[in-house]
This record gives structure tokens, C-alpha cells and sequence, in this order.
């Protein structure tokens, strides 16, 4: 491909990502247009996009999932190229496809990648023919109950069903037993209906105690896929990341060798070009793999602090055609980096979500210390997103270096205005389990399945807590109420 420099992206997407889109593309001199939500003006990226399209209202299906919306909005603002971030439309090989068929570049695999690698049951066949490891299980088009009941219990329990067109953990039941296989199969089948608009699903094995390890690849220009390593995404809560890292702390070199070669070779079978990862559960030794994301990650920091690459970059100068990443300098991770997700929700009532305007909000400096957010004070936190406000990041020499590192970052860091998950976040962090490197998938579950205890401040703590909130957050005091939940009054600022 003859290099092509592009001179402006559009975004499609919001919140943090597109921060983290636009500060690539400020650093390259590349000009942004900001494809946003009504809701969504005014917020961080808006402010810094070169220039921003309204594309519709606030639900997600009428601006953010919307093809022909998005297309519309890139070309009005005159992009050559989209990038459509992560969740969305990333992995949508339609969007690619329709992307293409404007004349727009989609920074992203081509679209027949992404349906070959992007689609849980085309990627298990892949990986099959290739002869990869997978767990074992059923992905046959034959969806009536009765078959599926009867498949579960040739796989055995429990088993896990999925939406084959699933993401984000959801639409994936747990089947303990066989007498409860047929609901938990048929909610599974509404669930993905309702949310994937297919109900197709398909059954796994359940692993009980696996730990999620997944390879960053990344496909070049040139057609050659890169091991940028693995991270590690065991706490997860009802199926989603918290806390990643990298490397993982449990692989021998021999197994990060063999799964690093396993996740270049399904990538390279099917052409794929630009940032993609491929997930694997990891048990009693032995990897299985799990799914392809055909797309950049949230967790995509953790890679880039200790490999050392800019992976929003390296999308876009594939993109363009040119060469990134020397292969004759091999990467070599060095040190521990873990990345923490900072929701806004309540802990201490089993993490509802938390809305409202933001307030002061305190991110606080130092050495190996990264944050990613889309949102500052004034912004206004809805609910029809995802409740991910920001990413805290830190890197150190090692991984317990890491750990006390980000535990004093997050008891230093200031978010007011929206209860957030740090105490949470502070509690995992100093698990003995976590700290140990053993957690596997079900470490939330075993440990924090409860909502966080609060803890009773003294007369004396509470007027300090309350007059230091007012003096922070004068205007908006009303939204800051000091009560027995108050995220600022049990202490997670580590007064
Ligand atoms: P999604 O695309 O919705 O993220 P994945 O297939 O990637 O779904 O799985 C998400 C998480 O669900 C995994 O990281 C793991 O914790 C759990 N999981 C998925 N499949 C299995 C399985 N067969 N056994 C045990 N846990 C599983």
C-alpha cells in the first residue's frame, strides 16, 4: 500500500478513548472531528476536538451505533479517516465495510478480518483448523433447546453459555446443573436477542479457577503481526475487567512463548493489520483460547507503559501505510504495569451507579503515574453510558512496587461529585490473594460479592470531611451531601 498521510480523523466514539484519539492525533499534527451525542457537549473531547458533529440524541442507537450517522458526520467535517475507538462500533466489520464505501479509511483490521476473527464461533473454527488450543464445547447452528440441553450435558457441568454475538459479559449464564440449564439457555437466548439482535448462542466448559491472560498482536502495515505480550484481567466482576496488568505474574517463559506464537499465528492466518488481541483462559498450566477483540483494548496502557510503544499511533501510521515497530529490535517488557477502572458507582451499595455533574476532581502527580479520563469538573455523568469515568495507571520497577504504587494514587486522587469504586479498588489491591498473583476469574466473587462495608467516622472527622468538602465544591454542595455513604467521608482521599 503507497503511504497516504491522513490529515484528519473523526471520532467515533466518546469519554476517555476519545481523549486518549485526540492526544495521539495533536501530537501528529492530524486535526480531529468529534462524532458526539447531544448529551455528550461540552464534555472533555469536545473541548479538545479541532472540530465536532452532533450525530444525534443520547441513546446509543440513534447516535453512537448509528452506521449511517456516523458516516454522515465524518464526511461533513471533512475526515479522511475513522477511528472508532473500542466498545461501539469498533468491532463492527459493517462499519468498516461502510466506511470503505464512502471513501473514509477505518483505522481498524479490514472488514474481513474483523468477521472472520471479531465473531466468537467463526474464530473458534479458525483456531481449530489451526489446531489451537480452545475449551471444549458446542458452537453448532442446531439452537433448539433440547439439543443444547443435550450438549451441555455431553460437555458436562457446569458449563457456560454465550452469545455468539456477545460482548462484554453479557448474555453468559453459568449452568451448574441440568435442571436449570433449560432457563438459564432461554434467558441467555433473550438477553442476546435483546442486546446483540441475534440469539444464536453456544456452550463452553466452565473453568472454574482460570485466570484471563491475553496477548497484545499487532498486525503492520506489511503484513506482519508483532507480540507486543500478555496482560493479566483476572478480577473481573459479573464477567467484565477491573484491574489489569502486565505481564501477567503466573506464565513460565516457555508458556508465554507458546501462547505469544498461538496469538500471532491466528492473527497472521487471518490478515489481520492494526492493534487486536487474543484471549486465553489459563488453568492448571494449560491455555485455552477464549475470543480475538478485533480492536484497540481499554486496558491498552498497561501494554504501551511497559513495552514502551504508543499503540493509538502506531494504528494510525498503519493506517497510512507505514512501517511501525522494528522487528530487528525485539520489545522486551520491562517492569510492572497495572491499570485500574474508576467507575462512578457506589461500593458501599454493592456498586450502583452513581450520576450527576462532576466536581473537583484531583488526579495527583508523580513518577510511573498515567490517567486517562474524559471527564473534568463540570462534566456531567449520565446514565446512558457505560459508568467508566476515567483509567488510573501506574508503572514501577515491580509488581509489588506496582501495587503500593497505585494504592496510594488512588487514596490520593480526588473525585467529587459522583460516588466512585476506589475504596473497592483499594480493598482488592490489598487482598493477599490479589497480592499473591494467584486470583483467578472468580476472585470477585469469592471475596467481594458483598458491598463494601462503611466505616463510622468520629464527630470530629465529620466536620473536618464537611468543611473541607465545602471549601473544595462551594457551587455544588447540594449534590455533596455528607452522609454515612459519602465516598470522601470514609476516608478513600487516605486523610
Ligand atoms: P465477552 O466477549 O463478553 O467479554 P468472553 O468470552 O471474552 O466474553 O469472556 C469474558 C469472561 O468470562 C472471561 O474473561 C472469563 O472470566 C469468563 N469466561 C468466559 N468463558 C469461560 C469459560 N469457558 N470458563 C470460565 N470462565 C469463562
Amino acid at each position: 500500500m503507497k503511504p497516504q498521510k491522513i490529515t484528519r480523523i473523526a471520532i467515533a466514539n466518546r469519554g476517555e478513548v476519545a481523549v486518549r484519539i485526540i492526544k495521539a492525533c495533536e501530537e501528529m499534527g492530524i486535526e480531529t472531528v468529534l462524532l458526539h451525542s447531544e448529551v455528550d457537549m461540552g464534555t472533555r473531547a469536545y473541548r479538545m476536538a479541532t472540530k465536532t458533529i452532533c450525530i444525534g440524541p443520547a441513546p446509543t442507537s440513534e447516535s453512537y451505533l448509528n452506521i449511517q450517522a456516523n458516516i454522515d458526520g465524518a464526511l461533513a467535517g471533512g475526515a479522511q479517516a475513522v477511528h472508532p475507538g473500542f466498545g461501539f462500533l469498533s468491532e463492527n466489520a459493517d462499519f468498516a465495510q461502510a466506511c470503505m464505501d464512502a471513501g473514509l479509511i477505518f483505522i481498524g483490521p479490514s472488514p474481513k478480518a474483523t468477521r472472520t476473527l471479531g465473531d466468537k464461533v467463526n474464530c473458534k473454527a479458525l483456531a481449530q483448523k489451526l489446531g489451537l488450543p480452545l475449551v471444549p464445547g458446542y458452537q453448532g447452528a442446531n439452537q433448539e433447546l433440547k439439543h443444547l440441553i443435550h450438549e451441555a450435558e455431553r460437555i458436562g457441568f457446569p458449563c457456560i453459555v454465550k452469545a455468539a454475538a456477545g460482548g462484554g459479559g453479557r448474555g453468559m449464564k453459568v449452568l451448574r446443573t441440568k435442571e436449570e440449564a433449560g432457563e438459564l439457555i432461554e434467558s441467555a437466548q433473550r438477553e442476546a436477542q435483546s442486546a446483540f439482535g441475534s440469539a444464536q448462542v453456544f456452550l463452553e466448559k466452565y473453568l472454574d479457577r482460570a485466570k484471563h491472560i491475553e496477548f497484545q498482536i499487532f498486525g503492520d502495515a506489511s503484513g506482519k503481526v508483532h507480540n507486543l505480550f500478555d496482560r493479566e484481567c483476572s478480577v473481573q466482576r459479573r464477567h467484565q475487567k477491573i484491574i489489569e496488568e502486565a505481564i501477567s505474574p503466573s506464565l513460565t517463559p516457555e508458556t508465554r512463548k507458546k501462547m505469544g506464537e498461538a496469538a500471532c499465528l491466528i492473527a497472521e492466518s487471518a490478515g489481520y493489520q492494526g492493534a487486536g488481541t487474543v484471549e486465553f483462559l489459563y488453568q492448571d498450566g494449560e491455555f485455552y483460547l477464549l475470543e480475538v477483540n478485533t480492536r484497540l483494548q481499554v486496558e491498552h496502557p498497561v501494554t504501551e507503559m511497559v513495552v514502551g510503544v504508543d499503540l493509538v499511533k502506531a494504528q494510525i501510521l498503519t493506517a497510512q501505510g507505514e512501517p511501525v515497530f522494528n522487528s530487528k529490535n525485539p520489545m522486551i517488557p520491562r517492569g510492572h504495569s497495572i491499570e485500574c477502572r474508576l467507575y462512578a458507582e457506589n461500593p458501599y451499595l454493592g456498586g450502583v451507579p452513581s450520576t450527576g455533574v462532576l466536581g473537583k476532581v484531583e488526579w495527583p502527580e508523580g513518577p510511573g503515574r498515567r490517567y486517562e479520563y474524559g471527564f473534568e469538573e463540570g462534566d456531567e455523568i449520565t446514565s446512558f453510558y457505560d459508568p467508566m469515568i476515567a483509567k488510573v495507571i501506574v508503572w514501577d520497577e515491580t509488581r509489588p512496587r506496582a501495587i503500593q504504587k497505585m494504592i496510594r494514587v488512588l487514596k490520593d486522587s480526588v473525585v467529587f461529585g459522583v460516588h466512585t469504586n476506589i475504596p473497592y479498588l483499594i480493598e482488592i489491591l490489598s487482598h493477599p490473594e490479589f497480592v499473591s498473583g494467584e486470583m483467578t476469574t472468580r476472585f470477585i466473587e469469592k471475596h467481594f460479592s458483598e458491598p463494601l462495608q462503611v466505616q463510622v467516622l468520629t464527630e470530629q472527622e465529620k466536620q473536618i470531611a464537611e468543611e473541607v468538602a465545602k471549601q473544595l465544591a462551594p457551587t455544588a454542595a447540594e449534590n455533596r451531601i455528607i452522609s454515612e455513604t459519602s465516598p470522601f467521608q470514609t476516608f478513600w482521599r487516605g486523610i
